[in-house]
């Protein structure tokens, strides 16, 4: 269940993803840098796939779900400007709270994770997709199919930010000026895919930056600490099982622990690292052990004022 709009979106970029990906292999080949490794191109193809399987085979059920709420809509739009403006704000937003979640809370990390499993970064991480995500990701949009934007242009919308999202997986692209401020450059997105402390769950944004910089999770990419991919501990089973569901035994072995029900559902609900003894740290407690505040700051002894770190 495709619409055509969405087939001619497919017709278009197809051909320019093949481009610009064909283009960064050349140029990561001729300047020696190693971006790209057939293993991992391969991990990429097979996740998307196994992605975008799901999401055609669910596909009927959350456009129906959307359909049924856009039909107790609150509010009409008429003009097509504020519609679609107003569209892909609110998507964007939404995506922003079901990103988040996915980082902030273990259950829905084991989801995601393998979106940042890589230690690679290049355009094909892009379609590394969290294979399972869309099960839930219509939930986030229910809101806005209430408010009155159709079902079918939720979807296209999705598909169509996502251009985007995928094409901020380069190393290639340097700081982009004034854009830096409200868009997701790939500048940012490096720093999403990070595994340095400082870096960790921060910039969320599929296209507009300011959701993170309004919520409290960008960091920006600082030259003095570059960037390293992956996780705060890399995978090393990487076998096609494994890449997908190798938080689910993690989090299954930390379920069977013992302790009150409570302690479970903390594994569940924490953001990932949480421990009920301490023996692993979140994101947030490893900054707060090397002394950076949330927003990465540092209170430096010399003159007792904060200083960006
Ligand atoms: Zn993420
Ligand atoms: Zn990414």
């Amino acid at each position: 269940m495709v619409s055509a709009r969405e087939s001619i979106l497919m017709m278009i970029t197809t051909p320019v993803y093949a481009l610009v990906i064909g283009t960064e292999i050349l140029l990561s080949y001729l300047h020696h840098r190693h971006l790209y490794s057939v293993k991992g191109i391969l991990q990429n193809v097979y996740l998307t796939i196994l992605n975008a399987s799901l999401d055609l085979l669910v596909r009927g059920f959350y456009v129906a779900v959307l359909f049924w709420v856009w039909q107790h809509r609150l509010t009409e739009i008429s003009n097509p400007w504020a519609y679609w403006i107003g569209l892909l704000l609110l998507e964007d937003f939404a995506f922003y709270w079901l990103h988040r979640v996915d980082h902030f809370c273990r259950l829905f990390w084991a989801v995601h994770v393998t979106h940042h499993s890589s230690e690679e970064f290049n355009l094909t991480v892009g379609f590394r997709s969290s294979v399972f995500q869309p099960l839930y990701r219509f939930v986030y949009f229910l809101p806005i199919a209430l408010l009155g934007f159709r079902a079918e242009d939720i979807v296209f919308m999705y598909s169509a930010t996502q251009i985007w999202g995928i094409l901020v997986h380069t190393q290639y692209v340097g700081k982009l000026g004034v854009l830096e401020w409200f868009m997701v450059t790939p500048s940012h997105h490096r720093v999403h895919h990070a595994s340095n402390v400082r870096y960790l769950d921060r910039n969320m944004g599929m296209c507009l930056i300011i959701w993170d910089r309004l919520f409290g999770t960008f960091a920006d990419e600082a030259p003095e600490d570059p960037v390293r991919y992956g996780l705060t501990t890399n995978i090393t089973d990487q076998s096609p099982g494994n890449l997908v569901f190798h938080e689910w035994k993690k989090l299954g072995e930390d379920l069977r622990k013992p302790g009150p029900l409570v302690q479970k559902l903390r594994y569940l609900l924490e953001p990932p690292g949480w421990s009920h003894d301490g023996s692993s740290l979140t994101a947030d407690e490893m900054r707060e052990v090397m002394g950076l505040s949330k927003n990465n700051t540092r209170v430096t002894k010399k003159d007792d004022k904060l200083v960006e770190y």
